[in-house]
């Protein structure tokens, strides 16, 4: 496996691949500090391609002003190992310099899906987001790109992009991946104490609790939001949530009823972090 820094190296490396017939070529964008979620996505990946690009790069332009990063865990010798273990081909970890080389006049926005849920409290995110991962696309020219459910509404946004812009890329969501207590992995995980972390499984029970009481009851919307916040008051006193909302899992609307299929999802700020996790409920 071959780490590289360049846009015109790995341009090179997947055009190597292709004329040998190594495709398809799969992609996995990362922001590094890789965890068995990440692990998971290589490994469907490589199971799909012939030839899997993980990039490592933690993009400035989707984090906001006070956000997290100048500390996001930056972890490259361990990532690569676990990419390597997973099945990929490559590593694309560029500097922010050989992303952005002058301030971007161009951005990817994404209308109404990406103005709620994470969109509404983290201003700008999506755009980074998108606007990364159109670059990325187009540096890496993937056929087959893998997005975890943990960011459903990241998965459901890229997905729109891709259709709406016409990236010849097909987009694969890969189940989350939890620790053995049903906390949802993520690399943000690192900055909780240990109080807060053996606290924090309590979002997935309440999310689960919740799916519960739709799949008996098929409560208003209201309710379970209000039942889930009592949940984790009670559970989980320290979490400071941001928002628990029950959508449409294609429009990401909001829904009053879960007489249809419904995606609970959650933010909560815990000491340093700020987890998500969600739930969908057929
Ligand atoms: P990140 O490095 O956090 O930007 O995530 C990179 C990719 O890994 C995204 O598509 C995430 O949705 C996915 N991912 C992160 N955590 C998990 C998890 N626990 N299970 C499955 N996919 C995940």
């Amino acid at each position: 496996m071959n780490i590289y820094t360049t846009i015109t190296e790995v341009r090179q490396a997947v055009a190597d691949a292709r004329a040998t017939g190594r495709g398809p070529i799969g992609f996995v964008p990362t922001m590094g500090a890789l965890h068995a979620g990440h692990g998971r996505l290589v490994e469907t990946a490589a199971a799909r391609c012939g030839f899997v690009v993980v990039s490592v790069f933690v993009n400035p332009t989707q984090f906001g002003p006070g956000e997290d990063f100048a500390a996001y865990p930056r972890t490259l010798v361990e990532d690569a190992a676990r990419c390597e273990a997973a099945g990929a081909a490559a590593i694309f970890a560029p500097s922010v310099a050989e992303i952005y080389p002058q301030p971007g006049l161009a951005q990817v926005h994404i209308q109404a899906l990406g103005e709620t849920l994470c969109g509404a409290s983290r201003p700008g995110h999506f755009t980074g987001v998108c606007t990364v991962v159109g670059k990325l696309f187009n540096i890496v020219g993937p056929d087959q790109a893998f997005f975890g459910a943990k960011d459903f509404q990241q998965a459901a946004i890229i997905r729109r992009m891709a259709a709406d812009l016409n990236f010849p890329v097909e987009i694969v969501v890969c189940p989350t991946v939890r620790e053995p207590d049903g906390l949802a992995m993520s690399s943000r995980n690192r900055y909780l104490t240990p109080p807060q972390r053996a606290a924090a499984p309590a979002l997935f029970r309440s999310l689960q609790a919740a799916a519960t009481a739709i799949r008996e009851r098929r409560p208003a919307a209201n309710d379970v939001r209000a039942a889930i916040q009592a949940q984790l008051a009670d559970e989980l006193p320290e979490g400071d949530v941001d928002y628990i909302e029950l959508v449409d899992p294609h429009d990401l609307r909001n829904v009053q009823t879960t007489d249809r299929p419904v995606l609970i999802a959650l933010a909560v700020r815990l000491g340093k972090a700020r987890l998500i996790d969600n739930i969908v409920v057929d």
